[in-house]
């Protein structure tokens, strides 16, 4: 039985590992293949594409975008689209600019708070070009702002909190829309993170299937036994295919391993019928 790993971020986004490195440590893993699914970004799909060529193997495309949820946001993994379609690469451009002007902002009101942080200084570090809220945490723990990746959240970057400035998005049914004119499927992305009450789930899953989404990433590294139990059930009354990905970032989410999360994460091959 091969495994896999649906949700996969590279140094494209806000991941540590090269797309390269990543297609060298995923046969180190022993995977049969995984989705590349970096923030608003495909720049690094065809380096993963092409140092998989030769080795046992296989690089999907995918992306994971984010659009406004109630007073929250929820992503969504993309899959098996063409990453040239003229549509989805200006409409991302698009993204990764309106994403770069709210970094600037927020830089400006880091300053404030006595940090030394610009956009020119997170490109030195990151090199990369969706630079997301995960890399000011980890920027501002490297340089002695914060103890923690929780407290820049809590004290400054996260929602509620003083620096944050949000950013343009697409809703949900543009986002659905964007993918499949471009071939593709898209899936909810760990739904354990909404932590929403049944009811709620039920609501979202409703909405987005009526926005054309009827999978979801039932199995993720952040589950409990009981969550999958749960988020697996949840498909099936909805008539939702499950899919299920780690989320690996390299050693900005050190905890969280590639296929395996955090040790007992086991995707399925079978899964990839799923989102062809
Ligand atoms: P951005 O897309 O730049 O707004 O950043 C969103 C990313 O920041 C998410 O994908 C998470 O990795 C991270 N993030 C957001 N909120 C939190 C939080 N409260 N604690 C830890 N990480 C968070
Ligand atoms: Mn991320
Ligand atoms: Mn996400
Ligand atoms: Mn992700």
């Amino acid at each position: 039985m091969g495994y896999i790993d649906l949700h996969v971020h590279s140094t494209a986004s806000d991941g540590t590992y090269t797309p390269s490195k990543l297609v060298k440590y995923a046969c180190e893993k022993g995977l049969s293949a995984f989705a590349l699914t970096d923030h608003d970004t495909v720049d690094g799909l065809s380096e993963a594409m092409l140092a998989a060529e030769k080795l046992p193997v296989s690089v999907i495309p995918g992306i994971e975008l984010s659009c406004n949820y109630g007073n929250d946001e929820i992503h969504i993994l993309g899959y098996n689209f063409n990453y040239r379609n003229q549509e989805l690469v200006s409409t991302l451009k698009r993204l990764r600019e309106a994403r770069d002007d709210r970094n600037e902002k927020m830089c400006g009101l880091l300053k404030k708070q006595g940090m030394d942080i610009s956009k020119e200084k997170l490109k030195s570090r990151f090199d990369s070009n969706a630079i997301s809220r995960a890399n000011f945490a980890t920027y501002m723990l490297e340089n002695g702002y914060v103890k923690s990746a929780e407290e820049a959240f809590e004290k400054y970057i996260g929602r509620h909190a003083a620096c944050f400035v949000p950013r343009y998005k697409l809703t949900m049914q543009g986002i659905s829309d964007l993918i499949r004119n471009a071939g593709g499927v898209c899936s909810l992305a760990h739904p354990v993170k909404y932590k929403l009450s049944d009811e709620q789930y039920d609501v979202l899953l409703d909405e987005l299937k009526a926005a054309g989404i009827t999978r979801i990433e039932a199995v993720y590294s952040r589950n409990t036994f009981d969550d999958e139990i749960r988020f697996k059930d949840m498909a099936k009354r909805h008539g939702f295919l499950i899919t299920g990905g780690s989320d690996f970032h390299g050693s900005i989410k050190p905890d969280i391993d590639l296929g395996t999360g955090k040790g007992n994460l086991m995707i399925s091959q079978d899964l990839l019928k799923n989102i062809q």
